[in-house]
C-alpha cells in the first residue's frame, strides 16, 4: 500500500478531478480512512500485553459521527466531556461500558445521566465527589468511577495545553501532602472508587514528563490498595496527550515509544496489576486529515505576495491566533490537483475572514500560486476542520473520507455535508426578539 503522503496526493488529484471544490464549496476537509484504522492498529499493537486495555478516542479531537463509528467499529471506546459528546458517542454506536465521561464542570443532571447509563466517569474535584456521593445515595455505580489527579508534573511548551502545572484547573493536585492524604482517604472510605485518572500529556509535553504524571497516579493506586489490603483500584486511565509532528509526514513520537517510556515509569500498567484506559485524540487523527481550499485570488501588497484562500480562522482557529505554537504545512497543487512545480517564492496564505490576522502562513516559501490552484493543509485531522469557529458566518465545510485501492483508485464517502445558508440563518437565532414568560419557573420561551 502507498504511504500516507502518496495517498494524500492521489486523493487531492482525485478531488480535483471530481470537482469537489467549486464556487459553492471552495473549501473542504478530507480524511484518509485507512490511515485512521492503521493508527488504531498501531495503538493496539503498541499497548499489547496490558490487561484488558480500553482505548478510547477523545471525541473533542474529531466530533464527526461517521468517523467515530469507524473508530468504534475498530474496537475503540469514546472519551467525552459534555452532553453533546456523550450523545455523539451513543449515536456512533459506542456501548456505555466503553465510554468515559470527563469534564471539570459536570452538572447535577450530567452526573445523574452518566450514573444511570453505566458510563465510566472520572471525578474532577472534591465538590463533585460530594455530589456523586449524594447521587448514589449509598448504592454502587454500574460504571467504573475514578478520581482525576493532577500529578503537578509541570508545564510543557504550550501553556494553554499544560494540564499538569501546580495550579492547573484539572483534577486534585497531589503535590500538596494534605491533598494526597485527602485523596487516599476518599478512596479508602469509598469502595466504589475503583479507577484513577491522569491526563498529563499534550502537544508540547515531553513523553517522559507525561509518563512521570502517570507514574504518580499509579503510586496513589498502589498506596490505596496496600492500605485497604485488596485490589480496590483496578484500572488506571492514563489519558491521552501524545504529541504530533506538524513539520513533516513522519509519525513521531510513536505509540510504541510512549509505551516503552510508560512501562519503564510504571511497570504495573503492563504486568497485570491494573487494567488500562487510554484517551488519545490528536495522535490518533491529526495525520489522517487534510484541509483543501481553492486559491481565490493572488495579489501583491507592500512587497508581499498574498494568496487569498478559503482556509482561515473558521477551520484553523489555533493556528491563526497562535501560529508560533501551531504551525501548519501548506502543500501546493494546480487546478488538476497535481503538485505544483513553479518557482518557490515567499507567500502569505490568507483566509476569508474579515480581520487582518486571518492567515495560515506568512512569507512562506512555496511554489508560486495562481487563482484556481489548490492548497492542501495536512495534519489537520484532529481539532481543525471538525471544530468549527463560526466567525463571519462562514459555513462549516463538508468533510469527506477516502480510501485508496491497491491500484491507486480513490473511493469517496461523505462524513459531513457543508453547512447550508439556511442552517446558518437558523443558528443565528429568532427572527425577532421573543418575549419571555413572566413566570420563569413555568419555562420561558
Ligand atoms: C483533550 C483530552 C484528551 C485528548 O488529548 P490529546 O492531546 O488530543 O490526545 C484526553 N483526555 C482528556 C481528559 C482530555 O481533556
Amino acid at each position: 500500500m502507498q504511504n500516507l503522503a502518496e495517498r494524500r496526493t492521489a486523493a487531492v488529484t482525485s478531488a480535483a478531478g471530481r470537482r469537489l471544490l467549486d464556487d459553492e464549496q471552495p473549501l473542504c476537509g478530507i480524511i484518509d480512512l485507512d490511515a485512521v484504522t492503521e493508527q488504531v492498529g498501531h495503538l493496539h499493537e503498541a499497548f499489547a500485553g496490558a490487561t484488558s486495555a480500553l482505548h478510547t478516542v477523545a471525541v473533542k479531537a474529531g466530533p464527526l459521527t461517521a468517523l467515530l463509528k469507524l473508530l468504534v467499529d475498530a474496537g475503540m471506546g469514546c472519551e467525552v466531556a459534555s452532553k453533546g459528546e456523550l450523545a455523539l458517542a451513543v449515536e456512533a454506536g459506542c456501548p456505555p461500558e466503553r465510554i468515559v465521561f470527563d469534564s471539570p464542570a459536570k452538572t447535577h443532571a450530567e452526573i445523574a445521566a452518566v450514573l444511570a447509563q453505566g458510563v465510566s466517569m472520572n471525578i474532577d474535584n472534591f465538590g463533585e465527589l460530594a455530589r456523586v456521593d449524594a447521587a448514589l445515595g449509598g448504592a454502587s455505580p454500574r460504571g467504573r468511577i475514578g478520581l482525576r489527579i493532577n500529578p503537578q508534573s509541570g508545564a510543557g511548551a504550550i501553556d494553554a495545553l499544560s494540564t499538569a502545572t501546580r495550579t492547573s484547573k484539572f483534577g486534585v493536585g497531589i503535590g500538596d501532602p494534605s491533598m494526597r492524604d485527602a485523596v487516599l482517604d476518599a478512596y479508602i472510605t469509598r469502595p466504589w472508587l475503583t479507577q484513577i485518572h491522569v491526563h498529563s500529556g499534550s502537544q508540547g509535553v515531553a513523553l517522559s514528563q507525561a509518563a512521570h504524571g502517570v507514574a504518580a497516579a499509579v503510586a496513589v493506586a498502589n498506596e490505596v490498595n496496600a492500605t485497604v489490603g485488596r485490589r480496590q483500584v483496578k484500572r488506571i486511565d492514563v489519558g491521552g496527550g501524545l504529541p504530533v509532528n506538524f513539520h513533516s509526514d513522519e509519525v513521531t513520537p510513536t505509540y510504541r515509544e510512549y509505551r516503552q517510556i510508560l512501562e519503564a515509569a510504571a511497570p504495573e500498567l503492563f504486568d497485570g496489576t491494573y487494567e488500562l484506559v487510554t484517551e488519545f485524540g490528536r495522535s490518533l487523527l491529526a495525520k489522517s486529515g487534510t484541509l483543501l481550499s481553492r486559491v481565490e485570488y493572488v495579489k501583491d501588497a507592500g512587497g508581499s505576495r498574498i494568496a487569498i484562500t478559503h482556509a482561515g480562522v473558521q477551520v484553523a482557529v489555533r493556528t491563526v491566533f497562535n501560529p508560533g505554537d501551531w504551525p501548519l504545512r501548506i502543500l501546493t497543487h494546480d487546478p488538476d490537483g497535481r503538485p505544483k512545480t513553479t518557482p518557490v517564492v515567499p507567500q502569505d496564505i490568507a483566509g476569508p475572514a474579515c480581520f487582518a490576522g486571518d492567515v495560515l502562513a506568512l512569507g512562506r516559501p512555496l511554489e508560486q500560486l495562481e487563482p484556481g490552484d489548490i492548497i492542501a493543509v495536512p495534519d489537520t485531522g484532529a481539532y481543525y476542520f471538525s471544530n468549527h469557529f463560526s466567525y463571519n458566518a462562514l459555513p462549516r465545510p463538508a468533510v469527506y473520507g477516502y480510501r485508496i485501492s491497491g491500484r491507486g483508485a480513490c473511493t469517496w464517502f461523505t462524513l459531513r455535508d457543508a453547512q447550508r445558508v439556511e442552517e446558518i440563518v437558523y443558528d443565528a437565532g429568532h427572527p425577532a426578539p421573543v418575549p419571555m414568560s413572566e413566570h420563569p419557573e413555568q419555562g420561558g420561551a
